[in-house]
Order: C-alpha cells, then structure tokens, then sequence
C-alpha cells in the first residue's frame, strides 16, 4: 500500500489571459523534483462566462521543454500554432501539445462558446520532457472523446477514462516520452476503489469535484494527494460523487531550470531559448 506523503492545495487564483481562471495546484517554482516529470498543474474555473463577441483567452506566445495537456470538462478552446496544428477541444476531449525545441501557439475560447458563453472548466497540466527530447521537434496531439478507451470500474465504482498509459490491460492514445498514466475517473457516492498504481513513479490524485478519503486523509476541490514512490495500490473511498485527475510518471531525475514558459536543465539553456525566441527560431502561428 501506497503511504500518503502530502495534500497540495492551490496557492490561491489568477487569470490567464482573459480567458482562464485558474488555480495552480502545483508549479516548477517548488517541489519540481518530487512532483517530476509533472510541471505544473492548472485547474480553470469553474466558472460561468456571459456570451461575448470577442474570444477570450491567451494571446501567442512561445513554450520550450515540454507538454501541455489541456483536458476540456466543460466550454470549448481552440488552440493554432506554429507547427500548423490546431484545432477545438470540447467537454471530453484533449489537447496533448510538445513544445519540445519550441512552439508559438495562441489559446482562446472557440467562437460557438464565446457567443453562446456557459460553464467553463479545464485542466492545464505541464509535462516534463527527458533532457535528451527537450530539442526536438514540436507536434500536437489532437484527442477526441471518442478516441479514449473508457474502464468500468469493480463493484459499480465509477468509470476511468485512459488518456495516456494503462490501466487493467487497456491503453490509452496518448504518446508520451517518458512512463506516465493519466487517467480521469469518476467515482460515484460511497463508492470504495482500489487503484494499482506504478511502484517507483510519482503518484498524484487531484480532487476535480467531490472529495474522497485515503485512509484518515481526506481531499475535497481543488486539492491533490501525493502519495510516496514505494508501494503501488491506493484505496480511495468517495464520499460524493467525485471527479479525479490520477497522474503517475517515472520522476525524471534531472535539473528543472524554469523561466516563465520555458523549462530546461540549466541556467545557460534558458538563456539560449530567450535568445531564439527573440530571434524568431520558434517560427510563427499561421505562417
Ligand atoms: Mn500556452
């Protein structure tokens, strides 16, 4: 059995652009290496945007170093990049972007959510790259809904959703560059589940809606479980229905240098990636 090492609460809220509300569960600025290979974690709302004209959101801007995965629960964001990937994401679907040697991309509300405005919620999760894939070519990943293999869950537990890695024999789409699961999971009221999780990886549950209980610990919106590397299973009780984010990835066991949007290992790299965005090296949206 898995020992609980930490509950990580969000350091309080901020807006990306005008488009996310968001709380940082996490960020490479502290604990980088017990939460590696995962950089930072972003829950957006939820919140209720009156319909508008304009999208909202975030503007261009560059990434180097690793992934971001945008999973949509609710609302709609259309993403374009300098890759020339792009598209709209809704309730169910994910965005897997490798910034890897660089990427310029732009985030905003798609036009049918900005006129019909709604209920707004995402996860923004920031994945670490291995040094050795942290130049290499950018791509996008465009996961739809249906592409996602859904598992009953024992004793009418719930259901988890497999985005990337594997969860009793069954494999979810997404390709990684380093041993990670990510699976969404909804547990239904008084449901009791027992997860298998990888023994060595870092082990994070985040608590989306409802609140489940581990042991004497309990977790309720908005917060995270850390669990120690040793061990592999975890008995989650749900004490209302209750939406979870389980993430589990080989720790990376390198330097985490950060600056903003770009992650690498050293400090001189960071510097060079400052220089080659400045200089147009990332290439641009819609060229
Ligand atoms: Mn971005």
């Amino acid at each position: 059995m898995k020992k609980i090492e930490k509950v990580l609460q969000a350091q309080g809220g901020h807006w990306v652009g005008d488009g996310f509300p968001v709380r940082s569960l996490f960020s490479y600025d502290r604990e980088a290496q017990e939460n590696s290979p995962f950089l930072l974690f972003d829950y957006a709302g939820p919140y209720n945007f009156p319909p508008a004209t304009t999208p909202r959101g975030v503007g261009q801007h560059p990434h180097r170093g690793f992934e971001t995965v945008t999973i949509a629960y609710e609302g709609e964001v259309s993403h374009r990049d300098s890759t020339g990937g792009g598209g709209t994401i809704r309730p169910g679907d994910v965005q897997w972007m490798t910034a890897a040697g660089g990427i310029i991309h732009e985030e905003f509300h798609s036009p049918a959510f900005t006129k019909t405005g709604g209920p707004f919620r995402m996860v923004q999760l920031w994945v670490n790259l291995p040094q050795k894939d942290k130049m290499s070519k950018a791509g996008y990943q465009g996961i739809t809904s249906d592409d996602i293999p859904v598992v009953e869950l024992a004793n009418g537990a719930g259901k988890a959703r497999i985005i990337a890695g594997d969860f009793a024999g069954v494999h979810g789409p997404a390709r990684t560059f380093s041993p990670i699961n990510l699976w969404d999971v909804k547990l239904n009221r008084d449901a009791e589940v027992t997860l298998d999780l990888p023994e060595g990886h870092t082990a994070l549950i985040a608590v989306l809606t409802g609140h489940v209980t581990v042991g004497d610990t309990g977790a309720g919106e908005a917060e995270i479980i850390r669990f120690a590397r040793e061990g592999s299973d975890v008995t989650l009780r749900a004490d209302g229905d209750s939406q979870l984010l389980v993430l589990t990835g080989e720790p990376l066991n390198e330097p985490v240098f950060g600056y903003g949007p770009f992650v690498m290992t050293s400090e001189a790299e960071i510097r060079q990636a400052v220089i080659d965005f400045n200089s147009g090296r990332f290439g641009q949206v819609g060229a």
